[in-house]
């Protein structure tokens, strides 16, 4: 593995730092400075404009997709052969921090850069990518770019989404100027490279400087509405309620039996992250709850299993408890593997850099599980501070942290361009 070129950390942070301005805010309770760039915002559009006018400087040729998705390309020796593309996104859920999806596009451009410096010319063509709302923070449904360049989702659904205010994204994609011509397919590249902070803890617990990412986890969301009988607090004797909050409640411990059980292996795990109380008030028992369950498991046949469970739970609870419980699949996805031979690749030129490496499933989505249907794909993790908090403003790296990590991405990109 040829590490003789090593991208220009100091480079790379002002370029964290300058787009980490658009959309910026300052957090009222800490102090702290996030980012807000909701995908197809004024704020998305304006850092759009902002990478492109990057990726122009570094001489790349650029095309935008009928879905909003933008290409950078740089010519290679060949320029017949299927291009090496590395990329991520650049909208934000709306308390973000300045790593999530950017390392990855302006990652990106500073392997170009590197290249550029040192007159490096690669025998494929190289490609950065940004993909339209990898977050799915406004639109309900995340990976939305890269889901339709790999053709899970068809483009007329996804111009149909509506945010909350009931404006489509086609609606947003034109508001911002970014309806490009280019055909929303993408014709499969050589290969797909992803640097990305790892958004959890177990990197720096484990004192790591790089993360091979081995695949992303198998997720399961629902949502769940319990109807029972609102009701007075004081007058109704407890064994004549119909109390939603009590189910909502069993329904999160058995959540955490199931876990605690360890039928459903030692990475499963569960979450009610949402649990709205109607009418909410401090007297009344409530007489409608509405929930969500989110699963998550890197095993497909643990996952069955464990939705089967949850379901029979809710049946049971609902009888036991006299109310009416309803739910509705919010989202569905199966493990996803990456390129065993991108794997190694990252392996080798973290070893061969003196990186301390270890493989490590990704917990949450990322444009790359999209690219994995259509070519050998793979991500290089990096360590975030403060338990790798994520969304959120005080999502942190170091600048020698995404450094290494932007690196190891230049050393594989490098050998798979060759
Ligand atoms: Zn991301």
């Amino acid at each position: 593995m040829d590490t003789s070129l090593s991208v220009d950390a100091a480079r790379l942070w002002r370029a964290l730092e300058t787009l980490g301005e658009i959309g910026a805010y300052t957090d009222e309770r800490t102090g702290l400075r996030g980012v807000n760039r909701l995908a197809l915002t004024p704020a998305d559009g304006e850092g759009r404009r902002h990478v492109v006018e990057q990726m122009r400087a570094l001489g790349l040729a650029v095309t935008i997709d009928r879905i909003g998705n933008v290409f950078g390309r740089r010519a290679g020796l060949d320029d017949t052969l299927a291009p090496v593309m590395m990329g991520s996104h650049i909208d934000s859920v709306p308390t973000a921090g300045r790593f999530d999806g950017c390392l990855g596009v302006l990652g990106a451009l500073e392997c170009l850069a590197t290249l550029g410096d040192h007159g490096v010319v690669t025998r494929r063509p190289i490609v950065a990518a940004f993909f339209t709302d990898e977050e799915g923070a406004r639109f309900g449904t995340d990976m939305l770019g890269s889901a339709v360049a790999t053709g899970r989702l068809a483009l007329e659904d996804a111009y149909a989404l509506r945010d909350r205010q009931g404006v489509s994204v086609r609606e947003a994609l034109g508001d911002i100027g970014f309806i490009g011509e280019a055909d929303e397919r993408l014709a499969a590249p050589h290969a797909y490279l992803e640097c990305h902070i790892e958004q959890g803890p177990v990197l720096a617990a484990h004192g790591r400087e790089i993360g091979v990412v081995t695949g992303v986890q198998g997720i399961s969301w629902h949502e769940v509405t319990i109807q029972g009988k609102a009701a007075h607090a004081g007058t109704t004797p407890m064994e004549l309620r119909a109390d939603a909050g009590i189910v909502a409640a069993r329904i999160n411990l058995h959540l955490r039996e199931m876990i605690r059980s360890g039928r459903f292996g030692a990475d499963m795990r569960a979450t009610m992250g949402a649990l709205v109380p109607y009418p909410g008030l401090v007297n009344i028992v409530p007489g409608r709850v509405v929930c969500t369950v989110d699963l998550r498991n890197p095993d497909d046949a643990l996952m069955r299993a464990a939705e089967a469970e949850v379901l029979r739970f809710y049946a049971q609870v609902a009888a036991e408890e006299k109310v009416e419980l309803t739910w509705r699949q919010t989202a569905r996805t199966e493990h996803v593997a990456f390129s065993s031979v991108v794997m190694e690749r990252v392996a080798a030129a973290a070893a061969a850099r003196g990186l301390s490496h270890e493989h490590i499933i990704s917990g949450a989505g990322h444009d790359c599980q999209e690219m994995a249907r259509l070519c050998p794909a793979g991500m290089v993790f990096v360590p975030g501070l403060y338990e790798g908090i994520s969304h959120n403003p005080r999502e942190y790296s170091t600048p020698e942290a995404c450094a290494a990590g932007v690196s190891v991405l230049l050393d594989v990109l490098r050998d798979l361009a060759a």
